[in-house]
């Protein structure tokens, strides 16, 4: 099984993502985060905010509601512009989506894919090896490159789009409501409250405002799991700069942000920038940081220099005067815009990616085992400490319960008395917890525990009272912020 369908698969078993409304059959590319999945984000999201917003003495979050004033969306150039694509058919006189031809057209030559590897599996028998033929059959990579070919193609030119399918009505009557639309991207709900935070906060440029919400949009190739999700969340951050500064700010967090991925320690060389040539209409520069995901390298997050464009749009659309007074030079102008745009989802997509690892350990009686552990840094993971009596008697479990019950407010634990020792280290390596602790006949006479370390599975002997202190330090995350 190749890498990331085992990556699914662990995320379904070990309560990361499950496939939304999967008692009824799911609901294709969306999808729900389990127990150990929203820790995960929740971790991630707070290492983005803290370093985006917190430590940044010019950046201020906000928290804009989704459904937005649907003038909004024509001035920012997703309705009007980006219209359903349609196609007549003369001889027919029937009308279709674009996208659904094209879809339809995709899972044609999909189902010719399938009849090759059917045939030839018939044809091999026992000696049939799937991921050879994929590779070498001179059919089989016809119909990819169709495949490929098609999908760049098209894919850029519908996936911002198609807001129509994610209208909705608002008020009580519907034949003069006002039409409602899902967000497809967070920054808007910034640009339009830009005069709110300056004036409030009494900001001068250059300056941030950062959001981290929901996003809706109509993928039409939507089949790389948490990758492209009709509804995932975007963490963003406008930075409002002097007209003539962008460049130079474009630069800096191009820097900054490639810092912040690289200080997670996955690998310098899995990531890359690609500089954008073909420029959107309102942009003068723009960059994607790509990540080696296990189907290739990727965009996980743009950094885009929008010029003027939004501000000025919304001013025109709303009428109302978007500017901003620059004391030294005693005049008023609207700022540009230097954006960074992360995906969460794609994110913690990343981060399951460059943690899933396959080990062969030895095991005590010298046969070889395997495990599968989630590399994560510490202070992503899920559970940070899980706690073990080494057996359920003797007082064990309710000293156990008493190191959970001291340490649950600072740290999140787990508390684990079933099976043997060494499938309850199986299980937290699988969730990637950093350290399991066990509570023994030792313990009870000397106030001490072993520590095991999940990465080199070694195992010492500390003492309760020090173990606050240890995990404060090794789970800290104000080095890494400081490096930045
Ligand atoms: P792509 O080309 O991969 O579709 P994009 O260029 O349309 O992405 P942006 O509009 O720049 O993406 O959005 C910023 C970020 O939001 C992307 O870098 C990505 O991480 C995330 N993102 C965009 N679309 C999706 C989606 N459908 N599902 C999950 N994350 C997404």
């Amino acid at each position: 099984m190749d890498k990331f369908k085992k990556i699914i698969s662990h995320s379904k078993e070990y309560g990361f993502i499950f496939p939304s409304s999967e008692i009824y059959d799911g609901l294709s590319a969306v999808y729900d985060y389990g127990q150990n999945g929203v820790e995960l984000k929740n971790n991630i999201k707070y290492y983005w905010w803290k370093a985006m917003t917190q430590i940044n003495e010019n950046i201020v979050g906000i928290d804009s509601a989704i459904f937005m004033h649907p003038t909004i969306w024509k001035a920012s150039g997703h309705v009007g512009a980006f219209n359903d694509p349609l196609i007549d058919n003369k001889d027919s006189k029937k009308r279709y989506r674009a996208d659904v031809l094209i879809e339809e057209y995709l899972e044609k030559i999909g189902k010719k894919i399938d009849k090759e590897i059917n045939k030839a599996k018939k044809r091999y028998g026992d000696n049939f090896d799937k991921a050879e033929f994929l590779k070498t059959n001179k059919r089989i990579l016809g119909h990819q490159r169709k495949i490929d070919e098609l999908n760049e193609r098209f894919v850029k030119a519908f996936e911002i789009g198609d807001l129509k399918e994610f209208e909705t009505k608002l008020g009580s009557v519907s034949e003069d409501a006002n039409k409602i639309y899902l967000r497809p991207e967070t920054a808007q709900g910034i640009f339009v409250n830009y005069l709110n935070v300056q004036k409030t906060g009494r900001m001068k440029l250059p300056f941030g405002i950062s959001q981290i919400g929901k996003a809706f949009r109509n993928e039409i190739v939507a089949r790389q799991f948490i990758f492209r999700m009709r509804e995932f969340e975007q963490m963003e951050m406008q930075f409002f700069v002097k007209p003539g500064t962008e460049i130079e700010w474009f630069k800096k967090w191009k820097e900054k942000r490639m810092k912040w991925h690289k200080i997670l320690s996955f690998g310098e060389e899995k990531y890359r920038f690609h500089d954008h040539e073909k420029l959107a209409h309102y942009a003068n520069a723009a960059t994607d940081i790509e990540f080696e995901f296990p189907f290739g390298f990727r965009e996980v997050e743009g950094i885009h220099s929008r010029t003027d464009f939004d501000l000025s749009s919304h001013q025109k659309f709303s009428g109302k005067k978007i500017s901003y007074f620059d004391n030294e030079l005693q005049k008023s102008y609207i700022p540009y815009v230097v954006e960074t745009s992360i995906g969460l989802d794609r994110m913690f997509l990343l981060v399951l990616s460059a943690a899933y690892t396959e080990e062969e350990i030895k095991k005590e009686n010298g046969k070889l085992d395997k495990r599968v552990v989630l590399k994560i840094p510490f202070f992503l993971s899920p559970i940070k400490l899980a706690i073990f009596p080494l057996i359920k008697k003797d007082g064990m479990p309710e000293k156990a319960k008493k190191i959970f019950n001291d340490l649950k407010f600072d740290f999140n634990c787990q508390y684990d008395e079933k099976d043997s020792i060494g499938k309850r280290y199986r299980r937290q390596d699988a969730i990637g917890t950093p350290f399991c602790i066990t509570i023994d006949h030792e313990t009870l006479k000397s106030e001490t525990v072993t520590i095991r370390y999940r990465d080199s599975m070694k195992q010492e002997r500390i003492e309760i009272k020090n173990l606050f202190d240890i995990l404060y330090k090794k789970l800290s995350i104000n080095s890494l912020l400081k490096n930045l």
